[in-house]
């Protein structure tokens, strides 16, 4: 989704208000299912226009640890600067992002944003006790004793080997 912000050029416009769902494609699309709510103000500077507010939506994440879903309410502040000064191509160099043909994708942006606050490492809770690698079961909701067991065992192995060598 494009906004056109030609006529913040003129002389008759002061402001674009934004007040905009936008469903993302692929891989975000999946993890935002109900989208996102953009809510910003759009201005014209010298050369460009400068957009200011925030981006809202509620995201399907998954736990690293226990691997159960849970909702994360994401809101990320828009402050971007785009300019008819930097070149397509200069925008990973730069603060301010190009303006070209006098509009915003809003997409882009969105995208660009939500990659940014993505948690490397998403957790449910940060006591979440994840899944036993042993039995599978998740240690939230039902306690086993399967951690100690490896342990044990792997000692007890390691302890009859040294057993038998000083036996031998
Ligand atoms: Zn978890
Ligand atoms: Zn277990």
């Amino acid at each position: 989704m494009k906004i056109p912000v030609d006529r913040l050029f003129g002389a008759d416009v002061e402001a674009i208000e934004v007040n905009q769902v936008v469903r993302l494609a692929g891989d975000v699309g999946l993890r935002y299912p109900e989208g996102v709510k953009v809510v910003a103000t759009i201005s014209h500077i010298s050369h460009g226009v400068y957009m200011e507010g925030y981006v809202e939506g509620d995201e399907a994440e998954t736990c690293v640890r226990c691997l159960e879903q849970f909702g994360r309410h994401t809101r990320v502040a828009v402050e971007e600067a785009f300019s008819e000064d930097v070149a397509p191509e200069d925008a990973m160099f730069s603060e301010v992002s190009p303006l070209v043909d006098r509009s915003i994708d809003l997409d882009d942006l969105v995208l660009q944003l939500l990659e940014v606050d993505e948690p490397m490492a998403a957790v449910c809770d940060e006591r979440c006790k994840g899944i036993c690698p042993v039995c599978g079961s998740n240690r939230n909701v039902s306690g086993c004793d399967c951690k100690e067991f490896i342990v044990d065992e792997r000692l007890a192995g390691l302890a009859r080997l040294l057993q038998e060598r000083e036996n031998n």
